[in-house]
């Protein structure tokens, strides 16, 4: 193994080409990754160069080159390494059972009666001879659609897996994050030859349609090719030409409209409904009411700062307004001064439709407010982790000088604080029930909550699960229903009527989706503070 390693590790370094080298010792199995530029002409050029000298450094070994992953074109130098007799009873099996050839053509052997070579490793198309008739420009701005190297990890099945919820719901491979790149590849590589079909771009946006955006492809694919960015870039340029349904002005301006209509709920709760089925959206949240008794949050002031600022987002600032009282209790608490500072817009509904103008106006007022909090001397700290994450994920990738990470997450401050935690005199049994972003972008979140439980008596325990279905906005918008529900059946279901334990979630949309589909009223972990 370790002559035919180094012999390998020669012709690689011969050729200059950076490689991974990783296999299966004990049956000398080796996997060999050579970083090639495919798009770039004279790089996939050497793919024959090197396969030959690798095939000859494989016959004097006396081993075999097999093509376990790839497209398997690796059978031209077959005579290598087998006998010629070998040979040809490998041909008459051939013959015997795809006489026509139809199978794999090419690839291993052909009929006995076939006098057609087997095709060398260049000849078929390859990506790159694809992926280079798009301009560079337009390959970086989706780069991770090129970026994806097929690995399929993507197309898991199991329940309490983050990645991919529309594969798992639908078994369906187009909507998983592999699928999509492949259409979006296409796609992008017909829009530079002037020839996608209509027909084509709308089934490509029907199928980001159904993407959740939820962002475990982002946190858990090995390249972190970020489905959601490209979907958000697709369908800006989607609607340039298309008109948008009207959902999508009301979406763009749906955190406004949910902070004023928080002050005066049983109104707003009247007209949820109504709204809702005139723009094909079900099961809207009407804002909540201020929980009874709740002392008023002091108003953020950059005179007078106090140790944590609250940036509220529109979830705990109107929808669940217990949660924002909560947490401020709660950090109060553990020994800090509070104040919530004044509602900016996330723009999370506008970067995941694609109106990424108004998405990088809010940006912009999020580095302000952040700036502002932060030269006053204080933290500031975001409760819905779909928000914060955002801070670190969405708005320096939208703006390269957005302060990413300067916010923290409620729990961090907690965290960081948690001697101070106050025992609880009814301590529980707690089931920490995660949002599926956070688990899988920031699952350390998820282990400090469950510290933090703790530290407060409480036992916990924080099962493994997938997406609820929710994710924001996609399970209340009408044609996504099945779907929504389905996944709830897969991954939820099981895990919130289990008897014994006291249910909280981190997530609003989890929450949300837990009350409409089951009708449990489950509570953020900080109200167990
Ligand atoms: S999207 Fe990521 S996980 Fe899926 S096949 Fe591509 S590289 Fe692999
Ligand atoms: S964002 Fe979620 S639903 Fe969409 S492709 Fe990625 S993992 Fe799948």
């Amino acid at each position: 193994m370790s002559a035919f390693i180094a012999g390998f590790r020669g012709v690689l370094d011969r050729a200059g080409v950076t490689y991974g080298m990783f296999g299966h010792a004990d049956v000398g199995c080796v996997h060999v990754r050579p970083a090639l530029d495919l798009t770039d002409p004279a790089q996939q050029s050497m793919i024959r160069q090197i396969t030959d000298d690798v095939a000859d450094l494989v016959a004097k070994h006396g081993g075999i080159l097999w093509g376990e992953h790839g497209r398997g074109f690796r059978g031209d130098p077959v005579e290598k390494f087998l006998p010629p007799a070998t040979v040809a009873i490998m041909r008459q099996v051939k013959s015997a059972f795809d006489p026509d050839d139809l199978l794999n053509p090419g690839k291993l052997y052909r009929p006995t009666d076939s006098a057609t070579p087997l095709t060398r490793v260049d000849e078929p198309a390859l990506r790159g001879d694809a992926d280079r008739t798009v301009p560079v420009s337009i390959r970086n701005d989706y780069r991770h659609a090129f970026a994806c190297n097929g690995n399929g990890l993507c197309m898991h099945y199991g329940a309490a897996e983050v990645m991919c919820p529309s594969y798992k719901a639908t078994g369906d491979p187009a909507l998983s994050p592999k699928g999509r790149v492949d259409l979006l590849r296409a796609w992008l590589a017909a829009d530079a030859a002037g020839t996608p079909s209509d027909n084509f771009t709308d089934q490509l946006a029907a199928n980001l349609h159904q993407c959740l955006s939820c962002s475990a492809c982002a946190g858990h694919c090995p390249v972190e090719v970020d489905i959601p960015e490209l979907k958000s870039r697709f369908l800006e340029s989607y609607h340039r030409t298309r008109k948008r349904p009207l959902s999508h002005a009301v979406l763009s301006r749906f955190e406004q409209l949910a902070m004023l209509a928080a002050r005066s709920p049983r109104l707003a709760g009247l007209g949820t409904g109504a709204a809702g089925a005139a723009l094909g959206l079900v099961d809207l949240p009407a804002p909540s009411p201020l929980p009874p008794g709740a002392t008023p949050i002091a108003t953020f002031d950059p005179n007078a700062p106090t140790d944590v600022v609250i940036m509220p987002d529109v979830f705990t600032g109107a929808l669940d307004r217990a949660t924002m009282h909560a947490a401020a209790e709660a950090l109060q608490a553990v020994g800090q001064s509070v104040s919530v500072a004044a509602f900016v817009p996330s723009g999370k509904f506008d970067h995941v439709k694609g109106q990424r103008a108004a998405f990088a106006k809010a940006v912009q007022a999020q580095a302000k407010a952040v700036a502002a909090i932060e030269r006053a001397g204080a933290i500031p700290i975001v409760i819905e982790p779909a928000v914060a994450l955002l801070h670190t994920h969405e708005y320096p990738a939208a703006d390269s000088a957005f302060p990413s990470g300067h916010v923290r997450h409620l729990v961090d401050v907690l965290h960081d604080r948690i001697d101070h935690v106050p025992v609880s005199s009814s301590p529980r049994h707690v089931r920490l029930l995660g949002h599926c972003t956070e688990r899988a972008t920031r699952p350390v979140s998820l282990q400090k909550w469950r510290e933090v439980l703790e530290a407060a008596g409480h036992t916990v325990e924080a099962p493994e699960l997938g997406c609820c279905g929710m994710a924001g906005i996609f399970g209340h918008e009408k044609d996504n229903q099945k779907m929504s529900a389905d996944l709830w059946h897969l991954s939820w279901h099981e895990a919130t009527h289990q008897a014994d334990a006291t249910l909280v979630a981190t997530g609003y949309s989890c929450r949300s989706q837990a009350k409409r589909m089951a009708a449990l009223a489950i509570s953020h972990p900080v109200a167990l503070l």
